[in-house]
């Protein structure tokens, strides 16, 4: 079975602890802090097997150091990235196993040009997506362009839809607002507000979500929806033909939001 924890560090980021119940050992998501990971493993008598870098921003790898100082884990991260101390550079289609089961590893440009998602497949599937999907929102273009971010959300919208979403990111009471604001009429974003709310007040993560919720709430994989696109025909006085016009009028509108 497996177990997974969220470690906030910073400002707002997770790190996201991957426990095999069956043994002491652990795997971490985008360590931006070693000395939280650290701190946590010593704390519950658990060891670091692995780690798994999303991209190459200080946000998620600073901690890589500390942490293999002490653990020496195996740490996987992609190709043609910088980022010091991968010991297995990996990409699109590459297959790993993590204490049993089997991770796909899926090419994700659009934030970063680097940027992996980590697909385990766990009797249910579970999405390790660092900045490329939040809950109701997407990571902004940093590198990618909008083409390409968008085809990295098709194909996660492709998954099951029961499949767990991990960002990296506490970002979704911030970015249901924004949906809201595109798409007024949708009773669903009001529903998981609420839900979120009352999380947040309680000091829990709102995250995971799951595909499901994001198909129900996330505008960015709603770009057929038609009141976002009429919202989009009315803020920048165009005609929208395609999906990709909408979901690149969509990006623009919530950078400057
Ligand atoms: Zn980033």
């Amino acid at each position: 079975m497996l177990k997974v924890t969220p470690l906030a560090v910073l400002q707002d980021n997770y790190i996201w602890l991957i426990q095999d119940t069956n043994s002491d050992s652990v795997a971490v998501v985008d360590p931006g802090d070693g000395a939280t990971v650290h701190a946590y493993l010593e704390k519950h008598n658990l060891t670091l097997s692995n780690i798994f870098i999303t991209h190459h921003h200080l946000d998620h790898t600073q901690g890589i150091p500390e942490l293999v100082s002490h653990y020496r884990p195996t740490v996987f991260g992609p190709r043609d990235s910088e980022v010091e101390g991968i010991t297995h550079f990996i990409g699109e289609g590459d297959e790993i196993s993590l204490f049993g089961h089997k991770v796909n590893v899926i090419a994700a440009p659009g934030h970063t040009l680097d940027h992996l998602l980590y697909l385990i497949d766990s009797k249910i599937f579970h999405l390790f997506c660092g900045d490329t999907l939040f809950s109701a929102g997407c990571g902004k273009l940093l590198e990618g362009t909008p083409q390409e971010m968008f085809h990295t959300l098709q194909k996660i919208k492709k998954l099951p839809t029961n499949t767990l979403i991990y960002p990296a990111h506490e970002y979704s009471m911030s970015n249901l607002k924004f949906a809201k604001k595109v798409e007024p009429s949708n009773a669903d974003i009001t529903r998981i507000y609420q839900i979120y709310s009352n999380k947040v007040n309680s000091g829990q993560s709102t995250l995971p979500s799951d595909i499901q919720t994001e198909l129900l709430i996330n505008p960015f994989l709603r770009t057929n929806n038609s009141e976002i696109v009429n919202a989009i025909e009315k803020r920048y006085s165009t005609n929208i033909e395609t999906e990709i016009q909408t979901f690149t009028a969509l990006r623009a509108w919530k950078d400057s939001y």
